[in-house]
């Protein structure tokens, strides 16, 4: 019995040495350099190769390396056993932090004071009248924004698939209840898994349902946007700034608009890292659950894609 950590876009020495602590005895390698594919029962992944699981025949379970699985769930060859994410109160920490922080650049105009600085215009402006927010996707991630929000005496409407109630937020669900979700809306932070229907969810049909002049944050997955009407609804001032840290292309290309675009703030997917630390903490958990033919904490619903 041993692990295999396919994680291609970081280095994992410092992963393998932690869940090692945790884990002592047990084999761990890092894929590509699996001494014997055969005795891999359990892999932790992250955006794996695609068919490179099938190299195991004798896998038990699959541990995600973050919050989001659309990467793991796209493989052609992944195998039919369960899978399990990280679900972590220092990830919600880092995300109510960027959001908090986007939230008053916004509203204090750091956006427009930093056009006046490269046109040395000497211009003071009062602070943008942001009181109103909506998160789509009310799950970990959002619920937790939702409230966080809701206590610094913003006043926060909701979306998600099925009907939530949340103290204090105004939540909607369901495709029928998207353009009531936001109508009010100052900001709306997008919170959704990328699934196959919610990608290219904010088309321009949705996008032109939010208040006129709002701010889109998205901190989920760059394929729920669709780029091109987002640039036409900040072109035609319908939305006023899109704050973005994630992209259907990552690095995101030289030669993409949302580089140059004044009205676009953008960050290299840093809301929400993973935190080795505590992310190996409920590795090794699960990591013995299954070993104990146990179920997984924080299972996905593979159907569903989250
Ligand atoms: P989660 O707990 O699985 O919650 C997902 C929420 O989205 C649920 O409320 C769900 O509704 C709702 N939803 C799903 N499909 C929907 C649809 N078609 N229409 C309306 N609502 C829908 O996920 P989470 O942990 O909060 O994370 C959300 C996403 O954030 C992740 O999937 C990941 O892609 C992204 N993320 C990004 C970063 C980063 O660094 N940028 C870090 C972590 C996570 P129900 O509750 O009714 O099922």
């Amino acid at each position: 019995m041993s692990i295999a950590l396919l994680i291609p876009d970081r280095k994992l020495d410092q992963l393998q040495q932690k869940l090692q602590q945790q884990l002592p005895g047990v084999t761990i390698e890092i894929w590509p350099e699996i001494s014997k594919p055969e005795a891999v029962d359990f892999a932790v992944v992250w955006r794996q190769p695609a068919n490179s699981l099938t190299a195991f025949p004798k896998l038990k379970a699959l541990q995600s390396f973050g919050a989001g699985v659309d990467s793991i769930l796209s493989d052609p060859g992944l195998p039919d056993v369960p899978l399990a994410r990280i679900v972590d109160p220092d990830l919600t920490r880092s995300m109510l932090n960027y959001l908090h922080g986007v939230l008053l650049h916004y509203q204090l105009r750091f956006d427009q004071f930093a056009m006046q600085q490269q046109k040395q215009q000497w211009k003071a402006r009062s602070p943008r009248k942001i009181q109103q927010l909506c998160v789509l996707g009310l799950g970990e991630l959002g619920k937790a924004a939702a409230l966080y929000f809701q206590a610094l005496g913003y006043q926060l409407s909701g979306w998600s698939a099925s009907p939530k109630q949340i103290v204090g937020v105004a939540c909607y669900a369901g495709l029928n209840e998207f353009a009531k979700a936001v109508a009010e809306a100052d900001v709306v932070i997008c919170l959704l898994p990328l699934t196959a229907q919610t990608e290219n969810l904010l088309n321009d049909q949705r996008l032109s349902q939010f208040k006129p002049g709002a701010i889109l944050v998205n901190v989920a997955r760059g394929a729920i946007v669709d780029d091109l009407a987002l640039l036409q609804n900040l072109d035609s001032g319908q939305l006023g700034a899109a704050c973005l840290d994630v992209f259907r292309t990552e690095p995101l290309p030289a030669e993409h608009p949302f580089w140059q675009h004044s009205a676009v703030l953008l960050t290299p997917h840093i809301s929400a890292v993973t935190n080795a630390d505590t992310a190996v903490l409920q590795i090794a958990e699960n990591y013995r659950r299954v070993q104990a033919a146990l179920p997984m904490f924080n299972l996905v619903d593979k159907q569903r894609g989250y």
